[in-house]
């Protein structure tokens, strides 16, 4: 069945409770290089950095709690059961601690491994990974479930199917750079769903958004949630 509201999150709507953003001046990722921890190929040159960078994220995500913007997503997906999709590119677990059954983590999970060999294989893992963690499933060698630059986000034809078919598309706390996630407001209008956006910085004259409303995630999302019928 296809949700009637499809919501988008980004780094934004993590802000507030102490993540770093991406490109903001504190950025999440000023003391590394992205080449190193975010391509396959940085991870293949030299994999128990990168599964060490990961690690320190993963403990780092103990030290953060949901705000009042996750808390109204998860509110609201109890009102609104399969008529609601939260997708997120984050990779922290924000959204599951605040409630939210269902999130489509698109860029990965931190709370997650891979599989080197089969990408299918997923599994929970909350602890420091190391180079003899294997696959539960064929016993490869683990990975981050992280999507490194490159890669093909995830659960893309189940977002496409959810984008063409709902009534509302709202993207909150995100600049809208990263793609695919960037192009999901015109392919939703496309399909004819309205579209909102929810952020500290609005886009001027953006063609594929009909409604921005701008400010702190923890202030405006759980107003617009409440009054979202
Ligand atoms: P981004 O850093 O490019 O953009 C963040 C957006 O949030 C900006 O437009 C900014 O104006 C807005 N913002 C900042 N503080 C806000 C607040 N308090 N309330 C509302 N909006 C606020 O992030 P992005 O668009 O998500 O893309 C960056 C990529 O980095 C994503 O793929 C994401 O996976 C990854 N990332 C994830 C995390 C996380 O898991 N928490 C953190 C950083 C980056």
């Amino acid at each position: 069945m296809n949700p009637r509201l499809v919501v988008l999150t980004g780094a934004g709507i993590s802000a507030e409770s102490g993540l770093r953003t991406f490109r903001g001046n504190d950025g999440m990722w000023e003391h590394e290089n992205i080449d190193d921890v975010c391509t396959p190929e940085g991870y293949y040159r030299d994999r128990k950095r990168v599964k060490d960078f990961y690690n320190f994220l993963r403990r780092g995500l103990k030290e953060h709690e949901p705000n009042a913007a996750h808390f109204a997503l998860a509110e609201l997906e109890k009102r609104l059961g399969n008529d609601f999709l939260l997708i997120t590119q984050n990779v922290d677990d924000l959204h599951e601690r605040a409630g939210s059954r269902k999130v489509l983590h698109m860029h990965g999970d931190l709370n997650r491994l891979t599989c080197e060999r089969n990408p299918d294989h997923k599994f929970v893992f909350t602890e420091d990974e190391t180079m003899d963690t294997v696959c539960p499933f064929c016993e490869s060698m683990s990975r981050p479930d992280i999507v490194f630059f490159g890669e093909p986000p995830l659960y893309m034809d189940r977002i496409q199917d959810a984008l063409r078919q709902c009534e509302e598309f709202v993207y909150i706390g995100t600049s809208s750079v990263v793609y695919p996630a960037a192009g999901f407001k015109s392919f939703a209008k496309s399909y004819g769903a309205k579209v909102t956006c929810l952020n500290l910085e609005v886009p001027e004259n953006d063609p594929y958004t009909d409604i921005c409303i701008q400010g702190k995630a923890t202030e405006i999302v759980p107003r617009w949630c409440k009054a979202f019928k």
